[in-house]
């Protein structure tokens, strides 16, 4: 699990979508909190306070996602997940669509594959989009399964 602080809304959805399981800390939480769940995870913040006094942390320097990303990688642990297989908002295991009748009209449904996260009432499916992002992925240099 990786720890993401409230400076870090899209690095998380990023992370998620490549397989990690993150917990996103919303911004009116303490320090205090945020190093008692840090305990056993690694914590990703943008606060140089709050690094140091979690031995287990990476001060994230850039403002950007992308950015922050290629300072990030090859010091996170292998990703518990695969590509597209968690809610890249909630974290939830997505669950893959069979019958593509009754899908709301956002929904591409020529698309090979269509995923559901049942928190979110929302659907994610392969595309151009998801290729795009994963030669990003990979660019930058981080590992991605299947
Ligand atoms: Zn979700």
């Amino acid at each position: 699990m990786i720890i993401a602080d409230s400076m870090l809304g899209k690095l998380s959805r990023y992370l998620r979508m490549i397989g990690y399981d993150v917990r996103y800390v919303e911004s009116d939480k303490d320090d205090s909190y945020i190093i008692s769940i840090s305990e056993n995870n690694l914590l990703l913040t943008r606060d140089r306070q709050l690094h140091e006094r979690v031995d287990n942390s990476i001060l994230v320097g850039s403002f950007r996602s992308i950015e922050q990303l290629d300072e990030i990688r090859g010091r996170l642990p292998h990703p518990e997940h695969g590509f597209m297989e968690l809610c890249s908002i909630c974290g939830q295991t997505l669950s893959k669509v069979n019958s593509k009748e009754g899908l709301p009209d956002y929904v591409n449904k020529s698309a090979t594959e269509i995923f559901y996260c049942s928190m979110c009432n929302k659907y994610y499916w392969n595309g151009s989009h998801t290729e795009n992002f994963r030669k990003m992925m990979e660019r930058i240099g981080l590992e991605i399964h299947n």
